[in-house]
Parts: structure tokens; C-alpha cells; sequence
């Protein structure tokens, strides 16, 4: 498939290797765009540099091949993209929606939301944070598995960083640039990220840029309730197992893969399911599985 305009993304963070729930949102993505006929593609949210990990990037891409997750175009990188997000930071500036915030961590620390304290501080300063005003922004989409959304962003997060003190573009501003340029157009990602996509839109908007549909997946919770994550260290996954990891998401994704499927090819697994993926079918309800790095155990629904 060319990679043409509008399509599917899978960007995971460089911080570690991929997990059973990053797969979920791999695989959910993937089949989102195939079933549209749409390019899918990959990109590295790699700007948190402290928090890269060596050879996470080869270990992701690895994992996605042996599970027949092929992506279309170039490995698309953050860190290559830093003239668009500065393009985008000098807009927002010109406009007079930045503010250049001295306040320390240990001064924020108790306020859920940023009490504009530094909004006045319009002159640009690099070794500040700089932080968007929301006023009283509402943001409102519709999800595609989570159902209509409203977000208040003046009730969270409030005034937002869009570039760190450390002078790191933030997560929100960098993913509005991406996921609002015209090569996406549906963002199948975790529930987690639910809240981030008020801020998302917003900035879109602020931008002009042209906000992709979402579609917010449920979580996926070990068997003491914890959703897997690399902080929760949840176990790498074992890419000799790779048509097992993938009946286990096929299930949560409410696709039974039948029987044997374990003993079946990736690529055949997930070209039956590409007609009978749908996100408004996909539960809301989190998933449990039982992890175990020896044996993959059995899984239910919430
Ligand atoms: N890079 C983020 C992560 O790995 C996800 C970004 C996104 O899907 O918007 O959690």
C-alpha cells in the first residue's frame, strides 16, 4: 500500500520494549486502517530524550514485524521534526496565546490546575517554561469507543506546558503538529490518553490544523487490577509467541480467533480480522489477562 494522505498511527514512546497493552493499541490501529484501506504508519515520540532507552527503537520495530504488524512509509522520528514544532510554538507566540512560567515544581506542588500565576510573563524567555492560556476552553468530540467526550480544559489540565523549561517540546504540542497534518486521519490509542486529547484538539485548533477521528481503547489490567505499562514493568513480549500475543489482543478486541489459533501465522490471524474489526464493537470495559512470562495464562473480560 502507498502511504498516501490521511491514515493510521502507531507511535509508541522509545522507552522500553513493547508490552501486551502497546500491542492492543498497535494491532487495534493497524486493523483500523487496513480495514479502511488507509497507510498505517509508525512513529517514535522520541523528544524525552533522558527517558529514550537504547535500542528500544530496533526491539519496537522488531516486535511489530514478527507480529506481521508491517507499516507503511518511513519510520517517522519526533527529534527529525523539531523546525515544524518551533514553526508551530513561534505561531502560537505571535498570536499572544504563550506565557513564559518561572514557577519551580515545588511551588505548583497541590494545584490541580495551573493557578496563573506567570500569565502576564509575555516576553519570550528559553529558559522558561512556556505554557498556553485555555481560558475557558471546551473541547468536544466524539469517540469512536468511548462515545461523546466533553473537556473543559480549564478544569484540566488548565494553562498547559507546550515547551518545557528544559527547553523539550512537551508531548501535547508535538503530537498536535503530527496527528493534525493531513497523513493522519484516525488515532487508535489508549484510554489513557483520553484527557490528552482536549489538549490536543485545542492546539489543532489554535493551529488551523485539521483534528484526525479517535478512538480510545480500554486498558489492559494485569490480574491485581494494574494496568500494564513499562512503569509497572509488564513483562516485553516474547516474539516466539507472537500468533499466541495476538489471539490474546483478538479477544480483547472482541474478535475470537477460533481454535489453535496459537499455532496459526501472524499474518493470517490478522488478515481475517481486518473485515471483522470494528472500534464501535470494542468493549469499554478495561481487560484483564493473567501474566505470566512462562505461561501465557487465560483471558476474561472485565
Ligand atoms: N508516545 C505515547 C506513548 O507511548 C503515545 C502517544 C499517542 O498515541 O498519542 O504512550
Amino acid at each position: 500500500m502507498t502511504a498516501g494522505p490521511g491514515g493510521g498511527r502507531f507511535a509508541p514512546s522509545p522507552t522500553g520494549p513493547l508490552h501486551l497493552g502497546s500491542l492492543l493499541a498497535a494491532t487495534a490501529s493497524w486493523l483500523d486502517a487496513r480495514r479502511l484501506g488507509m497507510p498505517w504508519r509508525v512513529r517514535f515520540d522520541d523528544l524525552d530524550a533522558p527517558r529514550n532507552m537504547p535500542g528500544a527503537e530496533r526491539s519496537i520495530l522488531l516486535a511489530l514485524e514478527r507480529h506481521a504488524l508491517h507499516w507503511d512509509g518511513p519510520v517517522e522520528r519526533q527529534s527529525e521534526r523539531l523546525d515544524d514544532y518551533r514553526h508551530a510554538l513561534a505561531m502560537l507566540d505571535a498570536r499572544g496565546e504563550l506565557f513564559y512560567c518561572r514557577c519551580t515544581r515545588s511551588e505548583l506542588k497541590g494545584f490541580r490546575v495551573y493557578p496563573g500565576t506567570c500569565r502576564d510573563q509575555r516576553e519570550p524567555r528559553p529558559d522558561r517554561a512556556a505554557r498556553i492560556r485555555v481560558d475557558d476552553a471546551a473541547v468536544e468530540f466524539d469517540d469512536l469507543i468511548q462515545g461523546p467526550q466533553r473537556q473543559s480544559l480549564a478544569d484540566a489540565p488548565g494553562d498547559f506546558v507546550v515547551r518545557r523549561r528544559d527547553g523539550i517540546i512537551a508531548y501535547h504540542l508535538a503530537t498536535a503538529v503530527d496527528d493534525g497534518a493531513p497523513g493522519i486521519a484516525r488515532v487508535i490509542r489508549g484510554r489513557d490518553l483520553l484527557p490528552a486529547t482536549g489538549p490536543q484538539l485545542f492546539l489543532m485548533q489554535r493551529l488551523g490544523l485539521n483534528p484526525p477521528v479517535y478512538g480510545h481503547l480500554p486498558l489492559i489490567r494485569s490480574q491485581n487490577g494494574q494496568k500494564l505499562s513499562k512503569q509497572n514493568l509488564a513483562p516485553a513480549l516474547d516474539n516466539t509467541r507472537a500468533a499466541e500475543n495476538l489471539a490474546r489482543v483478538l479477544t480483547l478486541l472482541g474478535l475470537d480467533p477460533g481454535p489453535h489459533a496459537e499455532q496459526r501465522e501472524p499474518a493470517d490471524l490478522l488478515a481475517e480480522a481486518v473485515p471483522r474489526f470494528s472500534p464501535a464493537t470494542v468493549s469499554k470495559h478495561d481487560g484483564f489477562v493473567t501474566i505470566s512470562r512462562h505461561d501465557p495464562g487465560t483471558h476474561r473480560r472485565a
